[in-house]
């Protein structure tokens, strides 16, 4: 129409259809900029990157600028050919502009789905090892946590029942477990004894050699104590300075046997003292009682041995006494 015509109202409407077309394109390659920024602010992906698209189509749209310029400046007669020449580059641009944001697009999106398909693959792989430590644990729980359970069970209860300094069992073992396995022998008439063992005048060797000296005498006590009893017979911590051997299956003579036994193991017993070249004399009175000669019952057997003591201390001290 313009070719033929030349009124000055199409050059007025080119002139605005061109700032808007500038204003648009401007926008367009503005917020594929930014748009795309913010979706892969970290990656640096770009597959067909957006400022080559920009390029490519601010150039094809400048030059399609110049050709429509041409055709309006009224400086050429015939315009046939800068017009098909314009389409061609308007054709150009078009599918230039579209056929790269296209793949543009689809590359994203190929990316997008390459990381997820990772993402689920490593997430896969993750539950299936808890799936199998969750079935390990299972497993292990069934076959061997109470047989676990049972060991660390027995291990705090052995632990409170021994003493600390000499590792001997202490009074709550005696009244727990000691006592208890004493009532078979009763029943069923077997001979059974007691050895109360107590340190003679400990009070003046701790005063003497101080109470570190005096903890090292115990637990050396204790290892002879140990030694010279048998498998089956305990030794328990019965007090400070006071023990008692539980002799099962121990008829009274052989257990007066076994009391001098350990009087006189004591007696020769060599002590080195941390902080003295003293060899200071150690001896033990020992009171023993047995079943079924002097009770018939645990407690009771407990208390004769204790009065037995008693009577060797009376006497002396350094003395077994059963009668
Ligand atoms: P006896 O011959 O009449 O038995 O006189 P003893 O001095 O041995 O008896 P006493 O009961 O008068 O004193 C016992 C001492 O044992 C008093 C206490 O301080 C001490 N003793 C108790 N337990 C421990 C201990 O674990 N370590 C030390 N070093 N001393 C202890
Ligand atoms: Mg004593
Ligand atoms: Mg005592």
């Amino acid at each position: 129409m313009f070719e033929r015509t030349k009124e000055y109202k199409y050059i007025e409407q080119y002139e605005i259809a061109r700032r808007e077309g500038d204003s648009a394109i401007s926008k367009i390659l503005l917020s594929r900029n930014t748009k795309t920024n913010e979706d892969h602010p970290h990656d640096g992906f770009s597959p067909d990157a957006p400022e080559n698209i920009s390029s490519d189509v601010l150039k094809r749209f400048s030059t399609y600028k110049n050709t429509l310029d041409q055709i309006f400046s009224n400086t050429t007669k015939n315009n046939t050919d800068l017009i098909s020449r314009g389409d061609d580059q308007f054709d150009n641009m078009f599918t230039s502009y579209y056929m790269n944001t296209h793949y543009s697009h689809y590359n994203s999106l190929q990316l997008i789905r390459d990381e997820a398909h990772l993402v689920y693959k490593q997430s896969q792989r993750v539950y299936i090892a808890q799936l199998a430590l969750t079935v390990a644990v299972g497993v292990f729980l069934i076959l061997f946590a109470d047989r676990v359970f049972l060991k660390i069970f027995r291990a705090i209860e052995i632990d409170s029942m021994t003493d600390a300094l000499t590792g001997l069992y202490n009074r709550r073992y005696l009244e727990n477990v000691i006592s208890c396995d004493a009532q078979g022998p009763a029943r069923q008439g077997r001979a059974y004894s007691l050895a109360m063992i107590d340190v003679d005048h400990f009070k003046i060797f701790n005063d003497s050699y101080g109470h570190i000296a005096g903890d090292k005498l115990l637990a050396n006590i204790a290892t002879v104590l140990v030694h010279s009893v048998r498998k089956t017979d305990s030794i328990v911590r019965y007090g400070g300075e006071e023990f008692l051997a539980v002799l099962p299956t121990t008829t009274k003579q052989e257990a007066v046997r076994i009391a001098e036994k350990i009087r006189e193991a004591i007696k020769k017993m060599e002590l080195i003292l941390p902080d003295s070249n003293d060899t200071p004399q150690i001896t033990v009175s020992i009171g023993v009682s047995s079943f079924p000669d002097d009770a018939d019952s645990f407690k009771k057997l407990v208390k004769v041995a204790d009065e037995r003591l008693y009577q060797a201390k009376m006497q002396g001290r350094n003395i077994v006494k059963s009668q």
